[in-house]
């Protein structure tokens, strides 16, 4: 696995989704280092010196594909003091300092998979289907659920990758319909749950799943899986504590 490097980077692009999310696409000053999909970095705002210590940092899972080393995005919500300091201090053209890669959060080829993202979660899973292959042998059910239709971020990148990767299936679940058109997008209007899911999945009982978003969420389908009978060893969460 790739040695962590810190690398300075210029904000090249801000995208504000919602008033407390945003995209962030970074230049770094160098090529990263090879990362895996599903791993994450650690992004801090205040300067860095080399020779002192590390500065304050969250950690963000990298969205953007491993293939693209000159560029880096990730996707965050306004939770606290730190994220709060980002959607203020980060501009275009700011420069931050990153250290990537950490994590071990990879999605294994060995049958079938099941993701459930909760919001930003999708990021965990994000450099992952870009890197799907037609050849990728086994089923991929995808449950990406969000507040609303604006907040299905990575929605279009989704489809795109469905159009031209037959076993990847994705579902989308939304808690608000406002404009009452969910269903003309194939959206289910309910809380993400494995309930909603599991009559889709072939083997059910075969798959692994791997769960992504806030902990509360984390723990409902968790419970629920557990449940149904599937063990504790073919079910990975990414905690963002
Ligand atoms: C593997 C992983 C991947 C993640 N990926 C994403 C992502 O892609 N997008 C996203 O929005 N969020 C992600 N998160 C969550 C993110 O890292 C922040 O924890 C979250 O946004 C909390 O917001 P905050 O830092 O503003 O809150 P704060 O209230 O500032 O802090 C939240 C937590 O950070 C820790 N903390 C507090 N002070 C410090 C400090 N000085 N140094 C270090 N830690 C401190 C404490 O545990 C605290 O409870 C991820 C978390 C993990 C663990």
């Amino acid at each position: 696995m790739a040695v962590a490097q810190k690398i300075s980077c210029r904000v090249e692009r801000i995208t504000k989704h919602s008033a407390h999310v945003y995209t962030v696409d970074l230049v770094p000053t160098r090529r990263v280092p090879l990362f895996q999909p599903g791993q994450f970095l650690h992004l801090a705002l205040d300067p860095y010196d080399p020779s002192g210590f590390w500065p304050e940092s969250r950690v963000f899972s990298i969205a953007s594909a491993p293939q693209q080393r000159e560029r880096l995005s990730i996707t965050y919500a306004v939770q606290g003091r730190f994220t709060a300091r980002m959607a203020t201090e980060l501009a275009e053209g700011k420069q931050v300092w990153v250290k990537l890669p950490y994590g071990e959060f990879f999605v294994q080829g060995t049958g079938d998979v099941v993701l459930f993202a909760g919001g930003t979660g999708i990021t965990a899973f994000t450099a992952f289907l870009e890197t799907l292959t037609p050849t990728f042998p086994h089923h991929v059910y995808l449950a990406y659920g969000a507040r609303d239709t604006h907040l299905l971020i990575y929605r279009d990148a989704v489809q795109r990758r469905a159009a031209t990767f037959a076993q990847l299936q994705p579902f989308y679940f939304v808690e608000q319909d406002p404009d009452g058109k969910a269903a003309t997008r194939s959206e289910l209007v309910e809380r993400l749950s494995v309930a909603a899911l599991w009559q889709h999945i072939a083997n059910p009982l075969t798959a692994t799943y791997y769960l992504a978003g806030p902990p509360p969420m984390l723990k409902t389908l968790t419970n629920d899986l557990r449940a149904r009978g599937i063990s504790t060893a073919a079910i990975r969460t990414d905690a963002w504590e």
